[in-house]
């Protein structure tokens, strides 16, 4: 099997859920004492974080090719970013390696199509519900994409930063997101992508009338293919 690069920690609350679902895929598929070969190498989300939050962008980036590099260097095959937003810095990270770089949006929209859920709501910081990186590479590939409303957007965002990178899981905040993917349904949403790798710890399932787009479990999925794609295991 090929070895697997991850870039976590941010935050590591989904990055754990990143080597759990990978794990457990690589169990199912081969059996019960089979796991993932894999490197993950864990950035301090702090400096990343206050480069977002200043627009610095390119500070952010810089961290993250020196991350990917690393990976390349300990033998990862490829690189898999355990972050929606910061995919908005995808091309420098691409750029910097020589191994393929498995993108969030191509895991989502390949499920999305195969749901037969062509308008879909998105959730995500606001970085990724209001910029376009994530957005239009979705679109470019069919789907209609729909985000919340502006106040909407302010807490979806602050929970995610608040309170699910920082291992708080709260009843009020769930009831919040619900009524937010109630009100994009209404205006035609199909499905939700989760697009925040840490949303999936608030929101399951059980608790949403719309399928979910968990974009953490079909990036994970997507690096096991990747591992397991034509290999002799
Ligand atoms: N993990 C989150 C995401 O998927 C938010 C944290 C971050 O800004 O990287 O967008």
């Amino acid at each position: 099997m090929r070895t697997i690069g991850l870039i976590g920690g941010m935050s590591w609350e989904s990055s754990a859920e990143y080597y759990r679902i990978i794990n457990q895929q690589v169990r199912d598929r081969l059996g019960p004492l089979r796991s993932a070969q894999m490197l993950m190498y864990s950035v301090d989300f702090g400096p990343v974080e206050q480069a977002q939050h200043a627009g610095r962008w390119n500070d952010a980036a810089l961290i993250l090719e020196d991350a990917a590099r690393r990976l390349q260097a300990g033998g990862a095959e490829c690189v898999v970013l355990c972050t929606n937003t910061m995919h908005l810095v995808a091309p420098q990270i691409e750029a910097a390696v020589s191994i393929p770089f498995l993108h969030i949006a191509d895991a989502t929209v390949a499920a999305a199509i195969e749901a037969g859920t062509l308008t879909v709501g998105l959730l995500g910081t606001a970085f990724t519900m209001e910029q376009d990186f994530l957005k239009s590479r979705l679109s470019a590939q069919g789907l209609t994409v729909l985000i919340p409303d502006a106040d909407e957007r302010q807490a979806v965002h602050r929970i995610i930063y608040e309170e699910l990178c920082v291992g708080v899981i709260s009843e009020a905040s769930r009831q919040e997101y619900l009524r937010v993917i109630d009100s994009l349904a209404a205006r035609g949403a199909q499905a939700i992508i989760l697009g925040c790798t840490e949303i999936s710890l608030l929101i399951k399932p059980e608790h949403s009338d719309l399928p979910l787009l968990d974009t953490t479990e079909l990036h994970a999925r997507a690096a096991v293919a990747f591992a397991l794609e034509g290999q002799a295991v």
